[in-house]
């Protein structure tokens, strides 16, 4: 993974800024999604440029990049599966960032400064470890101001009782020529009797008492990707509050995703750490030991006089990379467990093994005070 130019797939120079970096990444990851690029190798691309970006992306990482040819510095990342080493706790920041680049396609624009915006509405949404593993789909209740349905927003019983404002003739701004101390000056503000509207309403909509909005309750259905971690956001643009006026664009629903702690599995980025303990016999002698992931138990072999604390990792057995690609690890950590109670018997058997054993099979053991005279 050292050899791979992540400057080139960006397209973009090695003294690039954060912004050209990000904006370069919009583009490419644009042109390559693979929801929108069907070409066989878009989502091979697609896959490079996410990493490269979630590399770039983050100052540590583009410095030990750029000094050691990896994200991960002098060491490497033992694995070397790919990125499984990337997308860590706050590695990788792009997955709002892919929402928006997708919801706001064929949608509104941006530069219209003068258009009326609806409020975000934030909410939470708590899912278990598992659900956040595979992705789910749920439905959750939000309050919103939605336009109102009888008026469409103007706040009027009827068309006939939407007129043009007769102080600013629909302007909806009046000038007001004032008398001063140095002469006459002129003021142009809003017209308050329209509130800027150039129409006031003559009898009010029943139904929003004139508001034009409704206070409504509602449900959302929100595809949760799998491989979604603890405090990412998902954004639904234009499912927030919507605006009166039909001009305007409604906020966003932003949901902010609490993954549940898993019993025995601990995620840190796309892989998952777990101690799994055995009878120091089977440390001793070799033998099967049960190992839970994300999709049951499974078994790992143990070679005999095996060592506390030996790590075994399970490839490609651990979290989802978040738009689809690939899979981080399960790393085990054996751990030998003593018996809590031992018959006479055994006690005897322990002895004859603790006298069978050479001392010098323990090279570990009792060596301190040779290392501290060296
Ligand atoms: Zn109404
Ligand atoms: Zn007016």
């Amino acid at each position: 993974m050292a050899n791979k130019d992540y400057y080139s797939t960006l397209g973009v120079g090695k003294n690039a800024s954060d912004d050209e970096i990000k904006s370069a990444y919009r583009q490419m990851a644009k042109k390559y999604h693979p929801d929108l690029n069907k070409t066989p190798e878009a989502a091979e691309k697609f896959k490079e440029i996410n990493e490269a970006y979630s590399v770039l992306s983050d100052k540590q990482k583009r410095a030990n990049y750029d000094q050691f040819g990896s994200a991960d510095g002098p060491q490497g990342f033992g694995g070397g599966q790919g990125f499984s080493g990337f997308g860590g706790n706050g590695g990788f920041g792009g997955f709002e960032d892919i929402f928006n680049i997708f919801s706001n396609f064929g949608g509104r624009g941006g530069g219209r400064p003068q258009q009326e915006e609806g409020e975000d509405i934030n909410t939470n949404l708590t899912i278990t470890f598992t659900e956040a593993a595979f992705g789910v789909e749920k439905e959750i209740t939000i309050t919103r101001k939605e336009r109102c349905k009888d008026c469409g927003g103007t706040g009027a019983k009827s068309n006939s009782d939407y007129v043009t404002c007769s102080e600013c003739n629909g302007a909806g701004r009046v000038t007001h020529t004032q008398q001063t101390l140095f002469g006459m000056t002129r003021t142009t503000g809003i017209c308050r009797n329209c509130n800027g509207k150039g129409k006031v309403v003559k009898e009010k909509c029943p139904n929003c008492r004139g508001a034009g909005l409704k206070t409504v309750t509602t449900k959302i259905k929100v595809k949760i990707p799998a491989g979604i971690d603890n405090d990412q956001i998902i954004r639904l643009n234009g499912e927030g509050h919507q605006t009166a006026s039909t001009d305007g664009v409604a906020g966003d629903l932003r949901i902010a995703i609490k993954v549940q702690s898993h019993p025995l599995l601990v995620r840190n980025g796309l892989d998952l750490f777990v101690d799994v303990y055995a009878p120091i016999t089977t440390l001793l002698l070799g033998g099967k030991v049960e190992v839970p992931t994300l999709k049951g138990i499974t078994t790992i072999d143990v070679a005999p006089l095996t060592q506390s604390n030996t790590k075994y990792t399970l490839k490609g057995k651990g979290i989802k990379y978040l738009k689809g690609f690939g899979s981080g690890d399960i790393i085990v950590t054996l751990k030998g467990e003593m018996p809590k109670d031992v018959d006479k018997n055994t006690i005897k058997i322990l002895k004859e093994l603790k006298d069978s054993i050479n001392e010098k099979a323990y090279p570990k053991t009792n060596n301190y005070k040779k290392k501290l005279e060296n």
